[in-house]
């Protein structure tokens, strides 16, 4: 192919003479039409490149353009466990991540710690089993010790990654009672290392906007909540249906997604639960933990939280908040990602009704970044330990009310305050 002393138009405002292939290349590469467009800069790391814009304010905006740190100034994260969570869900977020890395990995299967090592790029002496893992004390990169064990080795694990001066970030629930939880936030307190709780709704986009919008009192005051977490479970061997291990069936599990979203968006805390709980007779899934419980939160508001989680049902999650003047629904509301924010008021003779289109983001990342903002900026987390303590003395409290068969009043009362600062919104 050639071209032999053509003039071909290039946009309104040039024409480039092209007279051979061979000279067309050599121009390409020294072209005057390749160029930046104006663009803000800012110096600082938070502070995104605001690019040229073009779209109208009929669409959704894009952006702003992320503000990754670079490698060697992220928080370096060593996840230990590597189940269902961490090799599904939280290892492939880091790579998500604009303040957090992977450094490390612990794990008590040598084939799977290696494979997953070369996966991700981790180096032989970045990884630890359970016997070698207070060694990570000597391990530089690693900042934070992200914990993903079954519930009952949550409290040995964090307390030990706090005697070695780790911050840690460990799974919900935060362990199995509120005894375990004041263990292990007085030992991170003691070792002067930062705790927070894995509540990854509380840093999910539609969650959040939800919680504005009842907090500005969109449709007025919020009356009742109706929330639901189920699922289907069949491995009677699996760690999930032994007591000692779990601390209790659905509740715990997927339940306290219901009583942890509900005093996230209500922004207060219950005065008293009253609860219901079945398991059917002979279902070898159910002879330690319970298949389902239902209860009631009552707020000092006056709002009432009807919640219900079930192990043996078809996976449903979502939660509606009533209030006087229209209803907020998230369906997929727990799940890890496909949340749909749908509003309703009357207007006339019509109900309105709205759905909220936002970005989905990976909430995994989104939670680790705020860990690793904590750090950096020496904040307390939005969600530290005692925020997992207070689901637990609640979680206490329904069962108690379960046994009992009557309401029971919430008496503790935490001497700190729950939440750290808002995370920052990107
Ligand atoms: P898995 O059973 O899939 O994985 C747990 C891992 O822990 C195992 O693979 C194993 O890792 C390690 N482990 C160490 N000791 C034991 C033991 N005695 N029995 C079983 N496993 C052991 O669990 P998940 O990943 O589903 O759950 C882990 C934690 O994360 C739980 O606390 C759970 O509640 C929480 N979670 C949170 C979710 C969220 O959305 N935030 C969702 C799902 C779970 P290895 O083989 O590498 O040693």
């Amino acid at each position: 192919m050639s071209f032999t002393g053509k003039s071909v138009a290039v946009g309104a405002a040039a024409t480039l003479t092209i007279s051979t292939f061979m000279e067309n290349s050599v121009l390409a590469q020294t072209s005057q039409h390749a160029f930046s467009p104006p663009a803000k800069v800012p110096q600082g790391s938070d502070d995104p490149i605001v690019l040229e814009a073009w779209k109208s304010d009929v669409d959704q905006k894009s952006g702003p353009t992320p503000t990754p740190l670079s490698p060697d100034r992220r928080i370096g994260y060593a996840v230990v466990g590597l189940g269902h969570l961490s090799l599904e869900e939280i290892l492939p977020a880091l790579s998500a991540c604009k303040k957090s890395k992977l450094a490390a990995l612990v794990s008590g299967s040598p084939e799977k710690l290696k494979k997953v090592a070369d996966q991700y790029g981790i180096k032989p002496e970045s990884c630890y089993s359970y016997a070698t893992y207070d060694q990570l004390k000597n391990n530089k990169e690693v900042d934070v010790i992200y914990i993903v064990l079954p519930n009952s080795l949550h409290k040995e694990y964090v307390i030990r990654g706090a005697k070695i001066g780790k911050h840690v970030l460990c799974e919900k629930p935060m362990a199995v009672s509120s005894a375990e939880c004041e263990q292990m936030i007085a030992a991170c307190s003691r070792a002067n290392v930062k705790l927070m709780i894995a509540y990854r709704i509380q840093y999910q986009p539609h969650n959040r906007k939800l919680r504005e919008m009842v907090k500005n009192r969109i449709f007025g005051a919020p009356k009742l909540i109706e929330s639901s977490n189920s699922q289907s479970s069949a491995n009677p061997a699996h760690w999930r249906h032994k007591l000692a291990f779990a601390g209790g069936g659905a509740l715990p599990d997927i339940g306290l997604y219901c009583l942890n979203t509900n005093r996230f968006i209500l922004g207060e805390e219950p005065v008293e639960v009253f609860a219901y709980q079945y398991s059917t007779p002979g279902n070898p899934l159910f002879t330690e933990v319970e298949e389902m419980m239902s209860w009631q939160m009552r707020f000092p508001s006056g709002v009432i939280a009807n919640c219900s989680t079930n192990y043996n049902v078809h996976e449903s999650r979502h939660y509606r908040v009533l209030c006087e003047k229209g209803w907020l629904n998230i369906d997929k509301a727990y799940a890890y990602k496909g949340q749909k924010l749908t509003t309703a008021r009357a207007d006339g003779m019509m109900e309105k009704q709205e759905d909220i289109g936002l970005a989905e983001k990976d909430q995994f990342a989104a939670e680790m970044d705020h860990f690793s903002d904590c750090i950096i900026h020496d904040k307390i987390p939005f969600t530290p330990g005692e925020e997992g303590l207070q689901d637990h003395l609640l979680m206490e409290a329904i069962y108690r009310s379960a046994k009992e068969g009557k309401p029971v009043k919430i008496t503790q009362k935490l001497s700190k305050p729950i939440h750290g600062p808002e995370p920052i919104a990107d």
